[in-house]
């Protein structure tokens, strides 16, 4: 199956409401290329560095999102573009983001990622720390806007325990957003996964190798 096949065929699993954004990690500008063609503008990495090679030599028009973990001392080589930061763990990483933003005059959005997987691997703030976040620290940080929460469920074969945790998502999303209005944005499901996700209210999947085919890191 080409590009163009697969993107026809998981767009017609989603809902217009719920944006999909086309996760390009590893991939070769010419596969990106492919899904610009195809219509996809919103694209997802996860190295900043390659995230900024890409930007260069594509299309303008591109919504560029880093969803991997972000190192705080390269925020400044992509604060100039990038649409939407999703994992924002921490609030020394927000106070570099709004201070790299300040630089660039802008406003950049991000989602704070949150913890709900029942591993150790994975990144994100408890329900303590966000709520800190929310109420005591973003009305100081001009140059961000949180526009919502992303999550990554557990790598599990268990349909029940992924759907228990993107619903504990949901419900902090839900709990937030009375008293965050910005709060929009509830990113959620990847090619694993991302039907449950849909189903439990995401907003936004980030779905990689069901598109683009499986990744070889050893390249
Ligand atoms: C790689 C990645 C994805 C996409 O994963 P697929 O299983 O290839 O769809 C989604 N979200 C994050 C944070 C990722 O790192």
């Amino acid at each position: 199956m080409s590009i163009q096949d697969n993107l026809k065929q998981i767009q017609s699993t989603i809902p217009s409401p719920v944006t999909l954004v086309a996760v390009s990690k590893t991939k070769p500008v010419e596969d990106l290329q492919q899904a610009y063609d195809a219509g996809i503008r919103d694209f997802g990495e996860n190295k900043i560095q390659e995230m900024c090679d890409k930007y260069e030599i594509l299309p303008k028009d591109i919504r560029w999102h880093m969803i991997g973990h972000v190192q705080t001392n390269k925020v400044k080589y992509m604060a100039p573009f990038v649409h939407l930061i999703h994992g924002v763990d921490s609030l020394k990483l927000l106070k570099e983001i709004n201070k790299q933003a300040e630089k660039n005059n802008r406003v950049i959005d991000v989602l704070l990622q949150v913890f709900i997987a029942d591993e150790e691997t994975k990144f994100g703030l408890d329900a303590t720390e966000l709520e800190h976040i929310l109420t005591d620290e973003i009305q100081n940080l001009l140059h961000v806007k949180v526009v919502g929460l992303m999550g990554m469920a557990t790598f599990t074969e268990d349909n029940n325990q992924i759907r228990e945790e993107f619903k504990t998502l949901k419900n902090l999303f839900d709990l937030h957003q009375k008293t965050h209005p910005d709060l929009k944005i509830l990113s959620m499901g990847m090619s694993g996964d991302y039907a449950i996700a849909i189903e439990e209210g995401s907003t936004m999947v980030r779905i990689g190798s069901s598109i683009f085919g499986h990744r070889n890191y050893n390249i």
